[in-house]
């Protein structure tokens, strides 16, 4: 496992950092995009590359004139996931990496959570003394509340929210206890600085993207509407991980729509590399290339 953060990128006057806290290798896009196997898949499995694929963590960074912002903040180190493996007892240097490009903890001003998926929250908390304590003592946690709801009530306490119900626990609840939690509506509530969330449910029940505009420059950074640029060129396919399909695909037309009228740069969480990139549409329909 390696952690870098490197190639910052600039929208405007804000300047964002990646942190790649892991990298998942040779997944078989068949479990990744269950939909291939669908009988009523509209898409030919002929025209799928189906070589393995690469999943990564990614997490965004953002320094704006005034303020230092996370998105997404990853899987976290130590946590206790037995019904996911991959993310189970991690031990990687993200905190190093953050401090390489010149930050600290501290410095966090906001962390903003597009979804409370395992993978999206983690950093949130880092253990001392046998204590999940905010690891960003001084910034403002924002997530939405109706996603907050969603996962505390025990009517989805189920199988495939198994994982989701212990992040609350070890990710969610310290920075709530802390005093240190903003729950907000999903509905292009600005943060701070042309920051904003938009409601993209499907993936979770109130999954959000966070488009920025600096300067008559726009970002979109997508959470989880897309696991792999095939979703980009196939938007009616599904991940395994989408909870809530028609939304899914819904939300998916809805962020390629976006990032092609706004000529917006897409910062994703699981691609490979550098993990952003453009959406293209021409003669041959749509694909990605990444920057
Ligand atoms: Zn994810």
């Amino acid at each position: 496992m390696n952690t870098r953060i490197t190639d910052n990128y600039e929208v405007g006057n804000v300047k964002i950092f990646p942190n790649n806290e892991t990298v998942l290798n040779n997944l078989n896009i068949d479990n990744i995009l269950p939909d291939l196997n669908s009988p009523n898949n509209p898409i030919s499995r002929n025209t799928v590359n189906l070589e393995p694929i690469c999943l990564s963590i990614h997490t965004w960074l953002l320094k704006t004139k005034k303020h230092t912002i996370i998105i997404d903040p990853g899987v976290g180190n130590s946590k206790n996931r037995p019904f996911t493996p991959n993310f189970h007892h991690l031990n990687t240097p993200f905190l190093e990496g953050l401090r390489r490009t010149g930050f600290k903890p501290e410095d966090v001003d906001y962390v903003l959570m597009t979804h409370l998926h395992v993978d999206h929250v983690g950093w949130n908390t880092t253990l001392s003394d046998g204590e999940w304590i905010p690891t960003f003592p001084n910034a403002e946690y924002i997530f939405s509340k109706k996603e907050y709801d969603y996962f505390n009530d025990p009517v989805n306490h189920n199988d495939r929210n198994k994982t989701s119900v212990l992040v609350q626990s070890d990710s969610i609840q310290p920075i709530i206890d802390a005093g240190l939690a903003s729950m907000i509506n999903v509905d292009g509530y600005e943060v701070v600085d042309g920051l904003r969330f938009v409601s993209t449910p499907g993936h979770s029940i109130d999954h959000a993207s966070i488009t920025l505009s600096s300067q008559g420059e726009n970002a979109l950074f997508t959470g989880d509407l897309f696991h792999t640029s095939v979703q980009i060129q196939y938007p009616e396919l599904n991940s395994i991980y989408d909870a809530f399909d028609v939304q899914a695909r819904s939300s998916r037309h809805w962020g390629i729509k976006y990032a092609i009228e706004n000529h917006s740069i897409v910062f994703s969480s699981h691609f490979p590399e550098s993990s952003k990139g453009k959406i293209i549409e021409d003669k041959n329909g749509l694909g990605w290339k990444y920057i």
